[in-house]
């Protein structure tokens, strides 16, 4: 192995991505006084959350009445009940306070006549547990609230003497003999060197792993890194086989149209015209969370009423709304259906189609971020010196499916509860321990491995083989026989990683080394997720099974543990935490409003 030498930083803590729930974490533990680098593989403002489009959620009642009660009802109505309740009350509860902190850090919200911030309705959102019309929780920048977060958020964190690595690619944690992350090792895409940051607290914000799947309304740069990371420690995912299918991903490009374009009244029609949702959620209508209308969508298409020559889409339609409507609240996607779609909104409907968007399981963590790696006799042991934030983690709120704009709720909320919780338990005055080298020796083995990999298979062809597998076998609907098939072809297909060729042994601006880095990320988070799918005998939220269609509460309520070592899964389960945080007496949610029963919309 040639040999690589590298630089080491002290800090307090690394963070690792800069996308919402990174800078977010940053912000808060620079303003603790902790010393914190952000790594992070693109520049802050292009990650993944500057794409979010719709806006964040949080119970304001800008503009009518609303409560975390009803906020923290439907996100556990949401999850399926697969939620853990004690992080569902943390986030709903802190919900707004964390929405007026990013205005006053300077977010421009779009606004209401009053001047207050504007709130639109989305998925799944109501008033009265339920019982209510849709409630406006979603608070918005027009169609841009992503952007606005994300370039907020890294001007605050610059302010607050952040330091910034940029375009520095994590490898691998290090981890000590007795299992404390100790910090990670990076290369510089820029320059070639290699970077040792070791720190007291690790922090995983590396987002989702979209790309594990064709179609995918996520950034290229979603390949799960986080989960890859933790996954060759030794540590666990959780609850992998719930991915989310987002209704309206533009037909053929994927490209995202927003929630949002329902929210302020679009609807979805069939080949005959006919507003479907209607007939499948009466009370809920196009607003139904979004697994439900997915498999609307697909069940419309499959009984041979999708849209266009081969039958095989739907259609968005947004042209009754008025034009200043649309050129207000949604520049964005009037912008996005032009290009992807060639469609004027204001004349002709959106072809659209169910496309996988975000993913509910990652790595498991309790509601201040810290990670977990849960055993037999402690389901929520924590992990020393490791937390994880954003989409690559699982709080888990929102457990079998996320709600929309729940996500970048999550990100700032639980950014914000890591940095606390990191005031408290890293000592900025302690000297840095000393690192486990030979973890150290371990990543540089396997990055020179797969610098000279000699083997037949190109990684973009792999990288397809994976992505179609995915998309056929873990799709809307799942049967017990797709998914069989699916579990031992993704068997097949990660076990042709030892096969692959890279072309390109350079180490500045390495796109060929870096994509197969990349793909060794993809995966074991998509292993994880078809094994975990194949398993799970019943429906709930995002996993919809043919076979096995109703949710089976007494078996199931539980979340699926993932290790992947050597392509292989080894499966546990961990019990979902069912407590809220406070009880009834003392002003939280009575635990009769929350007990599981059946979804309906
Ligand atoms: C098109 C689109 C629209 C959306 N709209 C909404 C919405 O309106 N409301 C809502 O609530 N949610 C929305 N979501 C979901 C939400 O935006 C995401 O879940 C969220 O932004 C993820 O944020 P994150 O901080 O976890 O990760 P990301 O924003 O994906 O950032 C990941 C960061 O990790 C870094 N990174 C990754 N791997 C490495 C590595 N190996 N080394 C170094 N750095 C690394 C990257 O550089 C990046 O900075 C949307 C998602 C998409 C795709």
């Amino acid at each position: 192995m040639a040999s690589y030498t590298y630089e080491t930083h002290n800090y307090d803590v690394v963070v690792v991505g800069a996308g919402g729930a990174g800078l977010r974490a940053t912000l808060g533990m620079a303003e603790q006084g902790l010393r914190t680098a952000c790594v992070t593989k693109v520049f802050p403002t292009r990650s993944h959350t500057v794409a979010a489009q719709g806006g964040i959620a949080a119970s304001l009642g800008n503009m009518g009445p609303d409560s975390w009660q009803w906020h923290m009802f439907d996100t556990v109505k949401g999850s399926d009940w697969l939620g853990d309740t004690d992080a569902m009350e943390y986030l709903a509860r802190s919900a707004p306070a964390a929405v007026y902190e990013l205005e006053h850090y300077g977010v421009p919200f779009s606004r209401t006549e009053a001047g207050k911030i504007y709130q639109r309705p989305f998925g799944g959102h109501t008033t009265e547990f339920g019982d209510g019309p849709p409630v406006q929780r979603t608070c918005a920048a027009a169609d841009r609230t992503g952007h606005a977060i994300l370039h907020t958020l890294y001007g605050q964190s610059l302010k607050n003497n952040a330091e910034f690595f940029i375009e520095y690619f994590a490898l691998d944690l290090i981890m000590s003999e007795d299992g404390v992350c100790q910090g990670v090792v990076c290369w510089k895409l820029d320059d070639g060197t290699f970077h040792v940051f070791n720190a007291k607290m690790t922090v995983l914000a590396t987002g989702g792993y979209g790309r594990a799947y064709f179609s995918a309304t996520s950034a290229h740069t979603c390949t799960g890194d986080g989960g890859g990371m933790v996954a060759r420690a030794g540590l666990a995912l959780q609850d992998m086989e719930f991915v989310q299918f987002h209704p309206t991903g533009i037909y053929g490009s994927g490209c995202l149209i927003t929630e949002g374009a329902r929210g302020e009244g679009g609807y979805l029609t069939n080949s005959q015209g006919e507003r479907f949702m209607e007939r499948y959620a009466p009370h809920y209508k196009d607003l139904a969370p979004r697994d439900y209308v997915s498999r609307c969508m697909t069940l419309e298409i499959r009984e041979g009423r999708g849209v266009g020559e081969h039958k095989d889409h739907i259609h968005l339609n947004l042209s009754h709304l008025p034009k200043e409507a649309l050129a207000e609240r949604l520049p964005g996607i009037s912008e996005s259906a032009k290009i992807f779609a060639g469609v004027d909104v204001t004349k002709e409907p959106i072809p659209v189609l169910p496309t996988v968007h975000y993913n509910m399981g990652g790595i498991p963590t309790n509601y201040w971020g810290e990670a977990l790696n849960p055993t037999a006799d402690n389901p929520n042991a924590i992990v020393p010196g490791l937390m994880a934030v954003g989409e690559a983690g699982c709080a888990s709120v929102h457990g079998a499916n996320r709600l929309g704009s729940n996500s970048l709720i999550d990100l700032v909320v639980f950014g914000r509860a890591a940095a606390i919780r990191a005031g408290e338990i890293v000592d900025p005055k302690a000297r840095p321990a000393a690192y486990n080298q030979a973890s150290v020796d371990k990543c540089f083995a396997r990055f020179d491995g797969l610098r000279h990999a000699k083997g037949h298979t190109p990684t973009a062809d792999l990288r397809l083989e994976m992505q179609r597998t995915m998309q056929a076998d873990a799709a809307v609907f799942r049967t017990d026989k797709t998914l069989a098939e699916g579990k031992a072809k993704m068997t097949e297909i990660a076990a042709k990683v030892a096969d692959l060729k890279v072309t390109d042994r350079s180490l500045i601006w390495n796109s060929d080394l870096m994509e197969t880095l990349e793909l060794t990320n993809l995966m074991p988070n998509a292993l994880a997720t078809i094994v975990g799918a194949e398993a799970r005998k019943e429906s709930r939220g995002a996993h919809a099974s043919e076979d096995h269609a109703t949710r089976d509460d007494v078996n199931w309520r539980k979340h699926s543990i993932m290790r992947v070592e050597d392509n292989k899964v080894d499966l546990s389960y961990r019990p979902v935490i069912t407590e809220p945080l406070t009880t009834e007496a003392e002003g939280g949610i009575s635990l009769a409003k929350i007990a599981p029963k059946a979804r309906t919309f």
